[in-house]
């Protein structure tokens, strides 16, 4: 395993294949309208560092996560980060955490929690972030509408998607904390260059407590 981490909205972005599980893809918790306008594959931007990363890079990074050594694979992730002079992981730049792997991925989560390694990103598997509150508030549930989120009777990070502009609009719990997507992040009257690094050290987005 050469590399498992890359440069990701001003953090570091750990890739899963897209698409469903029979596809060799990650995203069991799919709903039909994100598989067609996913922006992992349908919205790369020209200047956006994914574009790099193909099927083959994103394979091999998840065969390494949930098959090695633990303590390689947290090995891997910290030194990885010191080299980046990054202390926040993004899960799932692309791709999602399955069923089966949950409890892998939430030890890797525990462990890195207790490193200090700060983690946020977007989940479509309901139980896997409801488990995943222990250590972060940042990981976001997306789900299709408002509505759904008002069901999970739940107060924490919510991304619901736009399809028509590629946006998702992020929610904790009932705050609406900002609009980001095709590399813009906005906020009333805030509109600049979507970075989690930016949001981190401003406390937006996915990061407004
Ligand atoms: S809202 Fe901010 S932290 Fe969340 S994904 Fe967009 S840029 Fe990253």
């Amino acid at each position: 395993m050469k590399k498992l981490l890359y440069p990701f909205s001003g953090i570091a972005g750990l890739f899963f294949p897209v698409g469903k599980p029979e596809d060799d893809g990650t995203c069991e918790f799919y709903s039909e309208k994100c598989l067609l306008a996913c922006a992992a594959i349908h919205c790369i931007d020209e200047n956006a560092e994914n574009k790099i990363i193909g099927h083959e890079l994103k394979k091999a990074a998840y065969d390494f996560i949930v098959k090695e050594n633990l303590f390689k694979v947290l090995y891997k992730i910290t030194e990885e980060l010191k080299v980046m002079k990054c202390n926040i992981l993004y899960w799932f730049a692309c791709g999602d955490c399955k069923k089966e792997h949950q409890e892998r991925l939430m030890n890797i989560i525990e462990y890195l929690h207790k490193y200090g390694i700060v983690q946020c990103g977007f989940t479509r598997n309901k139980n896997f972030w409801e488990e995943v509150q222990k250590y972060t508030q940042y990981i976001a549930l997306t789900l299709e509408s408002y509505t759904e989120v008002q069901k999970t009777q739940r107060t924490g990070l919510f991304a619901i998607p736009d399809y028509k502009t590629n946006k998702v609009k992020i929610y904790r719990g009932e705050f609406h904390s900002g609009t980001c997507g095709m590399s813009v992040y906005s906020f009333k009257n805030i509109v600049r260059k979507a970075n989690c690094l930016e949001c981190y050290k401003l406390k937006q987005g996915c990061f407004y407590e």
